[in-house]
């Protein structure tokens, strides 16, 4: 059997986890695929795994699971690989899915092996992961009992099934101490951001070092706005305080995959383009026709963004707007 830990917020499963259930079923190769839900609205989230492959569906109720907590969702973890043998655990790739299962790794002494996005085999299992955000892919063979893995995220698609059956729900509370609940969310502040966000956005404008100055993005979210798109910046314009960190693009950032990413100013480091490399398709406006973001754009206008983007924004005004 294999046991997926799926995160949810409330009724809804996160679509990470989806694509998590997907790699597992490939791994249980007919074996039951069983899940995990912690916390409020598990039991509802498991009613739409049925179409995910998953026979029964594990909550974990307690007050205390209310908010994230790592070492409370470990444990309840441990506690039902402890009841269920399963041969594999599998979350999705995500800070959560990743966390927790650092902390099962530890507390049973396995090895675990992040970012995968292919599993073949049996007992080594032979992964592909993910390595330096995606610019390279590591072959390695995971001994483990069981086998801890986490799912890069969409590097697999989710695979729905009509017509199955809802899962069992089995509803357990786990046996929590006061050391699972030391880092627990507190409070939950939102970003304000006005518009789409950068990981639905269809265009993101994105700026880089070249864009001179917090004043200097102005140019760009004129732009973006007038496409219905998110502004995106490098790491340089976060760590010089321009921008917030929830814009930035990249390997310790935002990973995007929108329609079109208009690189500005942006020299194209591979931690940059591990971010953005899921666009279907990449415009670079930069003065340097040898900068390495050229190597990744589909399209360039090699010129000054201070004068290239305010004549595109003309001209899509001039157009009428897209
Ligand atoms: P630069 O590399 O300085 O490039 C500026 C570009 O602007 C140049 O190509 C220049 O030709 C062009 N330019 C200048 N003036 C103009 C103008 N007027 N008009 C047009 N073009 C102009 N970086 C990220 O972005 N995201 C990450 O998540 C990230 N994570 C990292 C993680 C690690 C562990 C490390 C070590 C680094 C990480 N970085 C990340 C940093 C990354 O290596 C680069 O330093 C950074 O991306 C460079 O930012 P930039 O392209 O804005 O600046």
């Amino acid at each position: 059997m294999v046991l997926v830990l799926v995160e949810h917020d409330g009724p809804e499963v996160d679509e990470l986890s989806l694509q998590a259930l997907a790699l597992a079923r490939e791994l249980a190769t007919g074996e039951p695929v069983t899940a995990l839900l912690v916390g409020g609205g598990g039991r509802e989230a498991a009613a739409a795994l049925a179409a995910h492959g998953v026979g029964t569906a594990h909550i974990a109720e307690d007050e205390r699971l209310t908010e994230y907590a790592p070492g409370a969702w470990a444990t309840s973890v441990i506690e039902l690989v402890d009841r269920l043998e399963p041969s594999a655990v599998v979350a999705a790739g995500t800070n959560r899915g990743n966390e927790v299962l650092g902390h099962v790794a530890a507390r049973m002494d396995q090895p675990f092996a992040a970012n995968c996005i292919q599993v073949a085999g049996e007992g080594p299992l032979e992964v592909t992961r993910m390595r330096w955000g995606g610019s390279l892919l590591e072959e390695a063979r995971l001994h483990g009992d069981p086998a801890l893995l986490s799912v890069a995220p969409h590097a697999v698609a989710a695979l729905a099934v009509d017509g199955a059956d809802a899962p069992a729900i089995e509803a357990f509370t786990p046996t929590l101490d006061d050391a699972d609940l030391l880092v627990q969310v507190a409070e939950h502040v939102s970003t304000e951001t006005s518009g789409v966000s950068l990981a639905e956005a269809k265009v993101i404008v994105s700026g880089g070092r070249g864009v001179g100055s917090a004043e200097g993005f102005g140019i760009l979210e004129e732009l973006a706005g007038l496409l219905g798109g998110a502004v995106g910046c490098s790491r340089v314009v976060t760590s010089s305080g321009w921008r917030p960190h929830t814009d930035q693009v990249g390997q310790t950032g935002t990973k995007v995959s929108p329609d079109l990413y208009i690189a500005c100013g942006i020299s194209g480091a591979t931690q940059h383009i591990a971010g953005c490399k899921g666009a279907k398709k990449i415009l670079a406006i930069n003065s340097d026709a040898e900068a390495p973001i050229m190597a990744s754009a589909d399209y360039a206008v090699i010129g000054d963004l201070t004068e290239v983007v305010p004549a595109v924004t003309a001209e899509l005004r001039k157009a009428g707007g897209p």
